[in-house]
């Protein structure tokens, strides 16, 4: 048993939080939402008032929050990770976020003595629910282990992919393959509809020919093949299209840092801008079929 504090107890953190709880390990949670931290406390956990309550005297921190600048705040500055955890506490950032700002937190950590891996994941929601997603680790081999037997209480896979930030670097490869893919599988129903082929019978081909997909076995983006997919739920996330948004734009960053060329990325990331912009942020990712079948007022 681990005492853990977990801070971000969001559609990932929440059902993370609740399968260390359920695994044994003994959780202290904080969310700026009071509503997300009841619904763990109710579940077994204790209730931190702060970011530094929940971080003060665990064995582990997980942080499970948006973005680059969430994790600054977590971490970094007075009230922080940092500041208020015990010598020899491991952390953990499971967040999706830029390379630099995963390195800058792990070189201030090092520096106050702490051991950090960066751990960002994959397998969505039902991924999270299930405790059956993939970890990709940046860090010391060292670090890495002692995280181990905690991540497995949440994932299945779980790999070093290397020094402090490699994990995200793995993670940003991902999901811009990830949201090429949603685009792609938005295309091909949409032609499939126009061209007069039925849904589910596009699906059955599909799933078992070279066009297979996550964003078509997992979350289809028309109602009825995959039950457990947005689609048959008005789009309700699941992983929002703002943080689909995000990631394509922290590949782009990358990309443009790397002189790496990335068009089909590019295209993407502006596809999943727009969608944003246009106010569906908060729909699902697969909702960017909303945008290919030019249903943006609906
Ligand atoms: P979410 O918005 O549902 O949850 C984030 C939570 O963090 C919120 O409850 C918010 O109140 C809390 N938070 C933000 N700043 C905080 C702070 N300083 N202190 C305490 N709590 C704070 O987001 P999510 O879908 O759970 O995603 C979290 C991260 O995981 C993101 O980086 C995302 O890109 C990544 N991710 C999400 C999925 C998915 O399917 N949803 C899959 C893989 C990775």
């Amino acid at each position: 048993m681990t005492t853990v504090g977990f801070i971000g107890l969001g559609n990932m953190g929440g059902p993370m939080a609740r399968n260390l709880i359920n695994a044994g390990h003994s959780l202290k949670v904080y969310d700026l939402d009071e509503d997300k931290v009841h619904m763990l406390v109710q579940a077994g956990a204790t209730r931190a008032q702060s970011v530094a309550e929940a971080a003060a005297g665990v064995e582990m921190v997980v942080t499970m929050v948006p973005e680059g600048r969430h994790v600054r705040d977590a971490f970094l500055g007075e009230g922080g990770i940092i500041a208020a955890a015990d010598p020899g506490t491991l952390v953990i950032d499971s967040s999706t976020i830029d390379v630099a700002t995963a390195q800058a937190v792990h070189e201030a950590a090092a520096e106050a003595g702490f051991e950090m891996v960066d751990a960002p994941v994959s397998g969505g929601t039902i991924g999270a629910e299930n405790a059956t997603l993939t970890f990709m680790c940046g860090g010391k081999a060292g670090a890495v282990a002692k995280a181990r037997p905690l991540l497995e209480s949440m994932g299945k896979n779980i790999v070093h992919a290397g020094s402090a930030g490699l994990g995200q670097a793995a993670k940003i490869c991902n999901n811009m393959l990830a949201g090429i893919s949603a685009v792609a599988v938005a295309e091909a129903f949409v032609l499939g509809e126009h061209l007069g082929l039925d849904a589910q019978t596009l699906y059955d081909i599909v799933s078992t020919s070279s066009g297979q997909c996550f964003f078509l076995t997992s979350n289809c983006p028309v109602p009825g093949p995959v039950p457990t997919a947005s689609a048959n739920r008005d789009f309700e996330p699941g992983f929002m299209a703002k943080l689909m948004a995000k990631d394509l734009r922290l590949a782009q960053s990358a990309s443009i840092a790397t002189g790496v060329a990335t068009p089909l990325g590019a295209q993407a990331s502006a596809l999943f801008n727009l969608f944003e912009t246009a106010g569906f942020g908060d729909k699902d990712t697969a909702a960017i079929i909303k945008l290919i079948r030019g249903e943006m007022g609906k």
